[in-house]
């Protein structure tokens, strides 16, 4: 006669039950608003300009700043969310074409692999800002999220705003508590301030993983 046993914890988070050698995982017993997200400022922070100028100068001008290869797959391995927030005033500016935007983060999310989402907001007002997202077919899509000023996020999109993490932390139906924000400017500190969110300087966390490579 089968022998149920009783409930336990498993693989450090999951309930579940074994009988005999198979084992039963209760997934919906610990609450799925609970995951943990990671959220990266873009340039300074994961990348800077590959030819060494302040800004970026083109899509492909990006290289990966040392560790933050190292922190994203670390985040990945530990099975946090991770997404990318970016500013993107110089499409506003003239500086670049909002076209040109959408490349540059499409080229930031392939030096990334175990990102899949980044947005942008190009526009100084905070009324909008897109998604650029990398499907389970390599496929890009863009999509503009927070349209029309009834919806919760409209005008404060762009950082020190909190409009694109609060959109991250519903999509991925985590909390603020378990939402840390990583950046190098004033604007993301104050950002995830906003959020209610966990902040760490982006230079803190990348030395952190560069001494972990000389080990
Ligand atoms: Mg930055």
């Amino acid at each position: 006669m089968m022998q149920l046993q009783t409930l336990y914890l498993v693989n450090g988070g999951d309930w579940g039950w074994v009988v005999g050698s198979v084992q039963f995982l209760v997934n919906n017993i610990r609450s799925k608003s609970m995951t943990g997200l990671i959220i990266f400022d873009k340039d300074q922070t994961l990348i800077d300009s590959a030819c060494g100028e302040k800004f970026i100068q083109s899509p492909t001008d990006q290289r990966i700043l040392p560790g933050a290869a190292e922190a994203v797959s670390n985040f990945a391995k530990r099975g946090y969310k991770i997404a990318i927030a970016s500013n993107q005033g110089g499409v506003e500016a003239g500086k670049k074409s909002f076209e040109s935007a959408i490349e540059e983060m499409k080229f930031c999310l392939g030096l990334f692999p175990e990102i899949s989402i980044g947005l942008i907001c190009p526009c100084y007002d905070g009324k909008s800002a897109w998604m650029v997202k990398l499907n389970d077919w390599e496929v890009y899509l863009r999509q503009k999220i927070g349209v029309g000023s009834g919806t919760t996020n409209f005008g404060n999109f762009r950082k020190p705003g909190p409009g694109m993490i609060n959109f991250l932390i519903a999509y991925y139906k985590s909390v603020p508590g378990e939402t840390w924000f990583i950046g190098d400017r004033p604007e993301d500190e104050q950002a995830a301030e906003a959020a209610g969110t966990n902040f760490m300087a982006a230079d803190i966390l990348r030395l952190r993983f560069q001494q972990s490579d000389n080990c």
